[in-house]
């Protein structure tokens, strides 16, 4: 079966320039890989008509629909909309919904309607128009030759809206879509060339439609389980068993099976086991907690965190002894452990988290820049790891972040 093909092109000097991310062509990807739909290929082009009309040759010759975003705007930057409408050989109209839909948005937002509003309103005659509920550009549908070509907003939100309401169940109705099916096993704690010793001969023996996928993270590695078949319930049942065989093989790495962010497991795993968790964080100034809290229900396994960068503040918040620090150094494993036990106790939680560490160089320090220590207690005992990151102050935070989530995880596991 021939899968559907589809191009993208991102239109915006802002992209070329890296000023702006190209997050929309990842986005839509996503979408349309869901749906059986293969991506040919992704493309940034200027906001520049020969680069535009090129990119729209290229692709119209090997591609079944074309998705463009970007350039729709009511300024003279945009050229997107005429540039199409001269290319389909049509002209522009004014389509009266689109007109409605644009002068209520300016009503409601009580902005006055300019002229060149009006051009928002302005539609080739050869288009469909796909309704933007989200703001003022209306997405376009164009055919030739039985190929599609979609234009829409480059906002991302406005663009996402545009795909859900009008381009995803339009696609889903007329494309025969092959069933791809992902499966993906979070592991932490060996690299992925150990990983791929270790299951060398499953995937030598994977079959031709069943692809694995190495995807190294900050502390983790994932492995994504791909299979593209025409049968979705076959397939789905196919991938699943091939992935319980691969993380049985390296079971004592598995974190999860499946793709989630690290707050997000360790968030069900503590509402599993009805734990509440409470934070004494130094150098990640309270980057946990923020991840924690992106969770959508968090206060039920998260109670708080208390935010001591300076050691006057551990010692008075989280009750760390002041002769510890001394004896120690505030960068240790005695003192990481006393956080992670005051923050038990100050908090009143099932299970404390301590992480203090230098995320940068300073003489400050007796340790190694990027020496950080992490502790994770329980009622019956507490747990330390020394970690050593070795980038800039940010991705050290991150990387410190991050590994704070995956051993308190491993802690509950019992693998810590
Ligand atoms: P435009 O439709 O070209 O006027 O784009 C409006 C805004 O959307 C730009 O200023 C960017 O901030 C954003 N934008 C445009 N293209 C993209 C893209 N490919 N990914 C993410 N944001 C984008
Ligand atoms: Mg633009």
């Amino acid at each position: 079966m021939k899968l559907t093909q589809a191009y993208i092109i991102t239109i915006g000097d802002e992209l070329l320039i890296g000023q702006t991310i190209d997050t929309n062509s990842a986005w839509i990807a996503q979408k349309l890989n869901a749906q059986g739909i293969h991506i040919l290929r992704r493309v940034a082009v200027a906001d520049e008509k020969a680069a535009i009309i090129t990119a729209l040759d290229e692709a119209l010759a090997v591609a079944d629909v074309v998705l463009i975003t970007g350039g729709l705007g009511p300024t003279a930057d945009d050229i997107t909309k005429p540039l199409l409408c001269e290319y389909f050989g049509g002209k522009l109209v004014i389509n009266e919904r689109v007109l409605e839909h644009v002068k209520g948005i300016f009503s409601r937002r009580n902005r006055p309607f300019l002229d060149r509003n009006m051009a928002q309103a302005e539609v080739p005659d050869v288009a469909t128009v796909l309704y933007n509920r989200m703001g003022t550009a209306p997405g376009m549908w164009f055919e030739k030759d039985g190929r599609v070509v979609i234009a829409m907003p480059g906002v991302p939100f406005e663009m996402e809206a545009i795909m859900e309401d009008e381009v995803l169940p339009r696609f889903k109705e007329r494309y025969v879509t092959g069933a791809i099916v992902h499966r993906t096993t979070i592991t932490a704690g060996e690299g992925e060339s150990f990983i791929a010793e270790q299951i060398k001969d499953l995937e030598e023996a994977l079959p031709s439609h069943i692809h694995l996928a190495y995807l190294p993270g900050p502390g983790i590695v994932k492995l994504r389980l791909t299979g593209h078949g025409n049968d979705q319930e076959l397939l789905q049942k196919e991938v699943e068993q091939l992935q319980f065989v691969f993380a049985e093989r390296i079971q004592h790495i598995v974190v999860a099976l499946e793709d989630k962010s690290l707050e997000e497991i360790l968030g069900a795993a503590l509402l599993e086991q009805k734990l509440f968790a409470g934070l004494a964080e130094s150098c990640t100034g309270g980057l946990i907690a923020h991840k924690l809290t992106n969770i959508h229900g968090s206060s039920n396994f998260f109670r708080g965190s208390v935010v001591c960068y300076l050691p006057p503040v551990k010692e008075r918040l989280v009750g760390v002894p002041h002769e510890l620090i001394e004896k120690h150094g505030v960068v240790s494993s005695e003192v990481a452990a006393a956080m992670a036990t005051g923050a038990r106790n100050s908090l009143g939680t099932d299970i404390g988290f301590g992480v203090t560490g230098v995320l940068s160089p300073s003489e400050d320090y007796p340790v190694p820049t990027g020496t950080v220590w992490m502790a994770v207690a329980d009622k019956n005992r507490v747990v330390t790891k020394e970690f050593r990151f070795h980038y800039d102050r940010i991705r050290n935070k991150e990387l410190a972040a991050q590994n704070g989530l995956l051993i308190m995880l491993r802690f509950l596991q019992n693998k810590l």
